[in-house]
Formats: C-alpha cells, sequence, structure tokens
C-alpha cells in the first residue's frame, strides 16, 4: 500500500485519509504459530508536520488463525495494532534515534506494507493459547483434555527431569 506526497499535498488541509488491504500471505509460511492469514484492513491518515516531513497515522485488524501452544488445535484470532510513523523524503531529516525515528523515502511515495508488517509480528503471541486456561494435550496418551479428561498418571515425567523434580522437592521440604 502506497502513499504518494502529491496525495497528501493534494488535499485541503493537507489531511489524506486511507483505507485499503495488505496481503501478507507470506506470514503463513514464515511463522510456524500461523495457519490462516486474511487481508489486513489497514486505514488511516496521513499529514504535513512540516517542510518535508510527514506523518502517517494508522490502525489495523487482521483475522487469522493460530495454532494453540498447548493443545495444537487451530483458532481465529484478531491481530490489531494502532502505529504513528515519521517520514521524510530528505536524507538529512532522516534519523533513528532513541527520541525520534523519521523514516526516509524516495521518488515521491510512502510504501506503507512493511510497518503493517511489522506491527502484525509485534502484536503475534509468542505462545498463542486458544482460551487462557487451555488444559492442552495430556504429555501419556495425547489426548485433548479441553475436549475429554484422561486417567493417565501425569505425575511421571521424563527421567532426564526427574532429577530437577527431586530437587524441587527437597527445597520444598527445607522450606516447610
Ligand atoms: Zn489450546
Ligand atoms: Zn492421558
Amino acid at each position: 500500500m502506497i502513499i504518494t506526497i502529491n496525495q497528501i499535498n493534494q488535499t485541503a488541509e493537507g489531511l489524506y485519509p486511507f483505507a485499503g488491504k495488505i496481503y501478507l500471505d507470506d506470514l503463513v509460511e514464515e511463522e510456524a504459530n500461523i495457519v490462516m492469514l486474511e487481508p489486513v484492513q489497514v486505514e488511516g491518515q496521513a499529514s504535513i508536520l512540516d517542510s518535508h516531513l510527514y506523518q502517517v497515522t494508522a490502525k489495523q485488524k487482521c483475522v487469522g488463525k493460530l495454532i494453540c501452544a498447548r493443545c495444537l488445535t487451530t483458532f481465529p484470532t484478531s491481530l490489531e495494532a494502532k502505529w504513528q510513523e515519521k517520514f521524510t523524503d530528505k536524507k538529512e531529516l532522516a534519523c533513528d534515534t532513541e527520541e525520534e525515528t523519521i523514516h526516509f523515502f524516495s521518488e515521491g511515495q510512502i510504501d506503507l506494507d512493511l510497518f503493517v508488517r511489522e506491527q502484525l509480528l509485534i502484536h503475534l503471541p509468542y505462545a498463542p493459547l486458544c482460551k487462557p486456561d487451555c488444559a492442552g494435550l495430556c504429555p501419556v496418551c495425547g489426548v485433548n483434555k479441553n475436549e475429554k479428561p484422561c486417567e493417565c498418571d501425569t505425575q511421571r515425567i521424563d527421567p532426564r527431569l526427574a532429577k530437577l523434580q527431586d530437587l524441587l522437592a527437597e527445597d520444598k521440604d527445607s522450606v516447610s
């Protein structure tokens, strides 16, 4: 999605509203947690802040399907973000410091795709959950414990972790 300087300059108050869709389907391949992404709906406005200085304010919304980190089922979710960035077409004005970032653009075109993509990734949960209290899969029989309980003894743990459990048990004993 590209906004041009002409579009901004031609509006009455130098305030250019925009809306559109961005396709980030390639993220389905890149991110193991995502199985489906609808186009990202983006809307916002671009404005003139100063000579050669522009600001874009946007909000974006995308419906996707993620894989639950505990039970491995897919579930729909809405990934939303709001952001604001500054842009300049004068290289000397561009900067990236702790206080301020001004992005450089050329040929009178501001491309929003990268920013929309970055915001989506920022708002993508590291370990998505289908619900906050998802019970997950039974480590013994593999059943989805959200759907049916099982009778497995889940106290049995990996022998490599047994040592750790012993240590933790000792710890608990010494505290009490
Ligand atoms: Zn789950
Ligand atoms: Zn089980």
